[in-house]
């Protein structure tokens, strides 16, 4: 039995995670640095493929997700939802809002930009406008993004840029 009810699907985020807050809040102030490290990294990852592809993407899976999770939770509180957009939300992860938007806020922002679940915490989707603004290509939040795929949580956005599903640099989507 549940110990609490949710209007939606609890997305990971829970409140009083002070530290995954300042975790999304310096991403965002250094949206435009983590941009330019993710493009050389989106080229490293497409010049593996071939190579990944020989070793076993399968094989792969687990660890490469382990990797991920480590890094990107540090730096993101990333939420493993498997089809990164990350570079379309201005480096805030979208995952964090409560009820899991991710073609933008719902209509109870408060006027201090803030979550009308959560009081305490400012809106994923305001942060992402922010850091949109400090990117070089942060019109990629004006895209609409395609329904997420529940299937693919847990699994690694960085092994399915380099098997050709996603891109970060200039495709649809991005890790
Ligand atoms: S993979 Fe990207 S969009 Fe998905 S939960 Fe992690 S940081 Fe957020």
């Amino acid at each position: 039995m549940p110990s609490a009810l949710y209007a939606f699907e609890p997305t990971g985020r829970r409140a009083g995670n002070r530290v995954g807050a300042a975790r999304r809040s310096w991403s965002v102030r250094h949206a435009r640095l983590l941009e330019f490290l993710y493009c050389r990294f989106e080229r490293v990852l497409i010049a593996s493929g071939l190579v990944l592809r020989w070793i076993g993407f399968d094989r792969l899976e687990a660890p490469v997700a382990s990797i991920e999770r480590a890094v990107k939770g540090a730096l993101f509180d990333c939420r493993m939802c498997g089809q990164c957009i990350l570079s379309s939300t201005g480096m805030s992860c979208p995952m964090n809002c409560p009820k899991g938007l991710r073609n933008g806020p719902c209509g109870g922002v408060r006027p201090d930009g803030r979550c009308e679940i959560d009081a305490e915490m400012p809106c994923v989707w305001v942060m992402a406008w922010e850091g949109s603004l400090r990117m070089r290509c942060g019109d990629r939040i004006r895209q609409p993004q395609i329904p997420i795929d529940h299937r693919l949580k847990e699994r690694s956005s960085w092994l399915a840029v380099s098997r050709g599903e996603h891109a970060l640099d200039g495709g649809e989507s991005g890790s």
